[in-house]
């Protein structure tokens, strides 16, 4: 934008605002909720109402809120439950048990989020940015770079999506329940902490202040932000940790998870083990095998002398194919050997499943792109 100086002949630059996605009643707190409703001339109990609509009945059609005067129903709705998503695409495999969702936020910015159903489970991975500034190199999201942070509602919006598909039969199994929510879907959740974190308590907290799903039941995943990780130990929120490390040693980690030129490995183990010490937590540590890049026995070997007698699992993940990578996943028997070799240190370690894969929906494919090709649901 250009406006005119007050000395006459002279422009000045100013930078365009930068418009924010609209206040919605999860952003805030119940008692900040309460406010917002008497700003807005009505009383500080509606919040209650509006948050049990919202986080308990999962509701947002203002005709099922009978509760509310029906005069002005509608019109307080759309301000404090304004529309954050709008559906692209929906898409599905394993007979209906995964489910991608690909939306549109007010902006354009396009975000993917993925419900996983297992026979005792239902996670949801939820992305916390729109892309990625970490540019993890064998990772779709970070090719396209980061375009912006997502609002605490719009982070929250993801799971109670999910939730009302499963509640309304949507998915494949009959109706059920979110049990679990890993912030491993686009982005880097510790780079946008406030929003996650304020997230995280919308999404731990019972009802009506929020989704009331146990904090042990929610996984944040970090690259490795360590003074992020610090705050985080000091928040007492039992959250599950998960650290994406993929290399023991600095050499290789530094063009695999490039922000390890600022923390190292050992900075980031040590931040993990001051986490799991203040919580009881057992910190997941995330390793995608790359054929001939990170599988070597000698590199297990490395890995397990480190994470051994720690309380700690490590998550396998078999490399999940990315468009213009050249990488792709160990054969099964490094994959197999690898593993061998962990557990001789006496670590926990589990081979992570590819769910997703055939629609673009595993660990490290997310790029909201979508897919002309694919029916949507
Ligand atoms: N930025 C956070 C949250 C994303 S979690 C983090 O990196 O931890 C997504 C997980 O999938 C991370 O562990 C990431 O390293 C891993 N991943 C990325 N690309 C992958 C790929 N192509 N195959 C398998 N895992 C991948």
């Amino acid at each position: 934008m250009v406006l005119m100086s007050p000395n006459p002949g002279e422009l000045v630059m100013v930078a365009p605002r930068r418009a924010k996605p609209p206040r919605h009643l999860a952003d805030l707190d119940l008692a900040g909720r309460r406010e917002w409703l008497v700003e807005l001339g009505h009383s500080a109990f509606r919040a209650d109402q509006l948050s049990r609509h919202y986080f308990e009945r999962l509701q947002h059609d203002p005709a099922t809120m009978t509760d509310l005067p029906a005069m002005g129903r509608t019109q307080l709705v759309e301000q404090v439950l304004p529309p954050l998503l709008s559906p692209v695409q929906s898409l599905t495999c394993d007979d209906g048990a995964t489910v991608k969702n690909v939306v549109r936020l007010f902006d354009g910015a396009m975000v993917e989020s993925v419900l996983m159903r297992y026979p005792k489970r239902t996670t949801m991975c939820v992305s916390s940015q729109a892309g990625c500034g970490m540019n993890c190199p064998f990772c779709a999201t970070g090719q396209a770079g980061l375009t912006r942070n997502m609002s605490t509602a719009e982070i929250v919006d993801q799971v109670v999506t999910g939730a009302r598909m499963l509640a309304s039969g949507q998915v494949a199994g009959g109706a059920g329940r979110v049990s679990n929510v890993v912030f491993m879907g686009m982005g880097e959740p510790l780079a946008n902490y406030r929003s996650v974190l304020d997230a995280v308590r919308r999404i731990t907290e019972p009802s009506p202040s929020g989704l009331g799903i146990s904090a042990r039941s929610v996984t944040v995943s970090t690259v490795g932000l360590v003074p992020a990780m610090e705050r985080l130990t000091g928040e007492g929120i039992p959250v599950t940790l998960a650290v994406s490390l993929h290399a023991p040693d600095d050499e290789l980690r530094n063009t695999l998870v490039p922000l390890n030129t600022r923390y190292s490995v050992d900075e980031v183990l040590a931040a993990a083990w001051a986490y799991a010490d203040a919580t009881g937590r057992r910190v997941s540590i995330e390793y995608a095998l790359i054929r001939d890049i990170n599988d070597q026995p000698w590199r297990a070997h490395l890995l397990g002398s480190m994470l051994k007698k720690r309380l700690v699992h490590v998550n396998v993940i078999p490399l999940n194919p990315t468009p213009g990578s050249v990488w792709t996943a160990s054969s099964p028997e490094a994959e197999r050997a690898f593993v061998a070799k962990l557990e001789e240190h006496g670590v926990a370690v589990t081979v992570r499943d590819t769910r997703g894969r055939e629609i673009d929906g595993a660990c490290g494919q997310l790029a909201a792109a979508t897919d002309p090709e694919r029916e949507q649901i």
